[in-house]
């Protein structure tokens, strides 16, 4: 599984293995950046749950749902949740805008700017899918940039903000 964050629809927050990495300095600590760079993708998280984005992303996609129903058919190993979950699930850009107005609140309140959030897109962007069993096309729907699209305007207006 690609490094991703996501809210369901109960309020539960799932942060990935591969995401918690990205966050990683060059030692494998957790540092100053990384934990801003964390709570950001959290706080956009728990904005998505707060103006309940989870359940009107995934009942918008009935189409997708069968799709997935279809194409997961050969995957019995990975059909079961969470990546059936994913692959259903994408945002619109409204929602991700406002998850990302309640990111940055949460940066602020804790005396950080939204320039460490705007880094941690642009890492996510960046890192490259592993190698491992999953076929690639299957790793990229559910990669984070799928979930939570238009990231390059989210991180143009990540920077905006901070100035
Ligand atoms: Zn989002």
């Amino acid at each position: 599984m690609g490094a991703n964050a996501l809210a369901l629809p109960d309020g539960t927050i799932i942060v990935t293995d591969a995401m918690v990495r990205l966050a990683l300095d060059d030692d494998n600590e957790l540092d100053d950046n990384g934990k801003a760079a964390l709570l950001g993708v959290i706080g956009h998280e728990v904005g998505h749950i707060e103006r309940r984005h989870a359940t009107r992303a995934m009942t918008g996609s009935s189409l997708t749902a069968a799709m997935s129903a279809t194409l997961f058919g050969d995957f019995s190993a990975v059909a079961a949740g969470l990546p059936a979950v994913l692959t259903q699930m994408r945002y619109s850009r409204a929602m991700e805008l406002e998850a990302d107005d309640d990111a940055v609140a949460v940066l602020r309140r804790n005396g950080l700017e939204p320039d460490v959030f705007a880094d941690a897109l642009e890492a996510l962007e960046r890192a490259r899918p592993g190698e491992d069993k999953l076929p690639r096309w299957l790793k990229k729907s559910m990669s984070y940039l799928s979930t939570h699209p238009d990231t390059a305007e989210r991180i143009a207006r990540l920077r905006k903000t901070a100035r």
